[in-house]
């Protein structure tokens, strides 16, 4: 990895470590998502970092792609997911954790969730195989009353990409490809329930997938401006109702139809209860590790 490169995850961990701090202070129990969701991505804008991806504010069974529309009157309350991203040049850091807005109720299951994580981080080093991070959160986890979700992964980051193409699990698994001078993001999520997510509705997450002409003006003026803004980080519906453009639902409706835009749907647990999460990003470099994001 180039010095450059090297910078740029360093300096978006160090504003995504202070924005994490912010949050932690500002989330209080029946606290509007919106009013939470634009603090943050605010705050993350203040400290010259680019939006990575819109802020996820996941609640209770969904586990994750949840962000406030422009209107949205969802409040905080039970199990709060909070999965931020800054990007530097386009270089992602990607962290999440859970805040308990009960009295305590899910108090153990973000503590496990915690411990999976730092046991999955302590056994890093370049040249690891990849398995050694789910066998050393199954570990954890294993014999407690939790399980985590199967069907959701760390993975690799890029130059604008959220998910750069590597698969990280966070069970059990014999995967012994060896990881060396690549940008990772480990996040386990528990839950009590079957340990499985399912793609509920859409979200209001969308990323570009293709770039092909669009005949319709207005549609042709969001694609430009996604391109221009964006790259191929993930947006959402609010960030272009601020920009003030117009027939925006019918634009990204037929930008989705064409291919060009992918849309995230909720991802919802499948026996309903709810999801705890907890994330760092980390450069496994050639010689060392570094967790950029704590
Ligand atoms: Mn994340
Ligand atoms: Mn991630």
């Amino acid at each position: 990895m180039e010095k450059h490169e090297i910078e740029c995850y360093q300096k978006a961990g160090r504003i995504a470590k202070e924005v994490k701090g912010y949050a932690l202070s500002l989330v209080k129990p029946e606290m509007k998502l919106l009013d939470i969701a634009e603090k943050i991505e605010g705050k993350i804008a203040e400290f010259g970092g680019d939006l990575a991806f819109p802020l996820n504010l996941s609640l209770n069974e969904i586990a994750a792609h949840y962000t406030p529309c422009f209107d949205d009157e969802t409040i905080a309350e039970g199990l709060l997911k909070i999965d931020l991203g800054v990007a530097i040049d386009g270089y992602i850091a990607d962290c999440a954790f859970s805040v308990d807005l009960t009295d305590g109720e899910f108090k153990e299951m973000i503590e496990l969730n915690k411990k999976a994580l730092d046991n999955a981080l302590a056994v890093l080093k370049p040249g690891m195989e990849i398995r050694e991070i789910g066998n050393s959160i199954q570990d954890v986890v294993e014999g407690s009353e939790f399980s985590v979700i199967k069907n959701l992964s760390g993975h690799s980051l890029g130059k604008n990409r959220i998910h750069a193409g590597l698969t990280l699990s966070n069970y059990r698994n014999d995967n012994k490809n060896k990881i060396k001078d690549i940008a990772i993001a480990i996040e386990p999520f528990l839950t009590r329930g079957e340990g499985k997510v399912y793609e509920g509705k859409e979200s209001e997450i969308f990323m570009l997938e293709a770039d092909r002409n669009v005949r319709d003006s207005d549609a042709r003026n969001i694609l430009k401006f996604i391109k221009e803004k964006y790259s191929t980080r993930p947006f959402c519906k609010r960030w272009l109702v601020k920009e003030g453009f117009k027939r925006i639902d019918f634009s990204l409706k037929i930008l989705t139809q064409q291919g060009i835009l992918h849309n995230f749907p909720v991802l919802i647990e499948k026996s309903k209860r709810p999801v705890s999460q907890e994330e760092e990003s980390i450069l496994v470099l050639d010689d060392r590790v570094e967790i950029i994001t704590r």
